[in-house]
């Protein structure tokens, strides 16, 4: 009887906590440490602390763990602290069986972020954070929730001539949005985003190179008319929401799918790309956005076959001469069976596409400087009329 009042006790706290949220929008992952003045919380979108122990007066130990393994090395967290008055915690933060990937940072509002101070030695990270009344957020990397990308899209289709509405749906059914502006021409240009959660500089550089692409100068109108733009910035929303280090809700990494479409969000964008080539439109290119230890462009080497076999050095070629102050770093690369999109895009359409990352702690402002010259000139290498079969 004690058993089943408990159980029913639960099963109601569980209740009054979910009707508090959107149910689909519930992180469910997230370990809590509250010591009544002091409470340690991560259950808001893309929150992620995989257990919190209170060690000593205002000392806390978080520990981090991926979704499953084998895993890349990408260990995400997100958490908020409150306290009733001005108390001075320290916080270690550890990660099993693995390294710490991301520095801290920190913000009140989620949309400034700076980077915190803290000491790491191996696997512990500590911190020592000045918690009060008004919470503050500690991240991996700045918080881009789901609702982030809705409200970024939302603001592009008030100013700009696009369509943004529903590809398809994730394993857990949260929407897959896609955003489309369609020109005069059957080609188009093709950007995917955050396939893997933690690669949030690659979600930085996202945006400012889709909103060059939709600037109203006459580079990007001639752009648009000339070219449709399919854009697929959030590929796998049930990793964001709940914080994974790389793969979806059934633990497989999206970015090796894209051979056996085993999962439901490669089988969608497949199924759609497919469908747009049946109805006669055309890949021209494509870009997908993610993160690594510093900035380079996976591309497909010029000799594997596909049309206009140098255009990829062509672009990034100008994009070298545009930035004086910037590196271009390629690395071609062409391996078989192992499912990334860049060879999905070469072996279905035979057309070139690059994977596009950023370097984990690039500077921001360097990130959006980098992303509005890419994408500028990529307009520009799309209208010239350089033979790209030539070097
Ligand atoms: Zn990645």
């Amino acid at each position: 009887m004690k058993n089943t009042l408990l159980a029913f006790a639960l099963l109601s706290t569980f209740f009054l906590i979910s009707c508090g949220s959107t149910p689909s929008e519930k992180n469910n992952n997230a370990k809590a440490c509250n010591t009544g003045s002091v409470r340690l919380t991560a259950d808001f979108p893309t929150g992620r602390m995989n257990n919190c122990k209170v060690l000593a007066d205002n000392e806390f130990l978080i520990t981090l763990m991926p979704e499953n393994t084998p895993i890349n090395s990408s260990p995400w967290y997100a958490f908020k602290i409150e306290a009733d008055q001005p108390t001075k915690i320290k916080i270690t933060m550890r990660v099993k069986g693995d390294l710490h990937r991301y520095p801290p940072k920190f913000s009140y509002d989620t949309k400034n972020w700076k980077l915190l101070d803290h000491t790491l030695k191996n696997e512990r990270l500590v911190m020592k954070v000045n918690a009060s009344t008004k919470p503050i957020y500690i991240a991996g990397q700045e918080i881009i929730n789901n609702q982030y990308y809705i409200d970024w899209a939302k603001k592009l289709k008030s100013a700009h001539n696009i369509t943004h509405d529903e590809l398809g749906q994730s394993t857990q059914g949260l929407p897959i949005y896609k955003i489309e502006s369609k020109g005069k021409s059957n080609e188009w240009l093709v950007i995917f985003g955050r396939m893997h959660p933690p690669e949030v500089t690659g979600a930085l550089a996202l945006f400012p190179f889709v909103e060059t692409l939709l600037n109203e100068n006459t580079l990007a109108t001639d752009f648009r008319r000339n070219y449709n733009l399919l854009v697929i910035p959030n590929i796998n929303p049930d990793g964001v929401l709940v914080g994974n280090w790389r793969h979806n809700a059934n633990g497989l990494d999206l970015n090796r799918d894209w051979i056996k479409f085993s999962q439901i969000e490669t089988q969608q964008i497949h199924a759609y790309l497919q469908d747009l080539v049946a109805k006669g439109q055309k890949i021209k290119f494509a870009i997908d956005f993610h993160s690594t230890r510093h900035d380079v462009f996976y591309t497909m080497p010029t000799d594997y076959g596909m049309e206009n076999k140098y255009f990829v050095k062509h672009w990034l070629g100008a994009l070298d001469d545009a930035m004086p102050n910037f590196k271009v770093v390629t690395k071609p690369g062409n391996t078989l069976n192992n499912g990334v999109s860049k060879q999905y895009f070469a072996d279905n359409y035979n057309v070139h596409a690059i994977t596009y990352e950023m370097g984990d702690n690039t500077g921001r402002e360097q990130i959006k400087l980098i992303a509005e010259n890419a994408a500028n000139t990529l307009m520009e290498t799309l209208l010239s009329d350089i033979n790209h079969n030539e070097e």
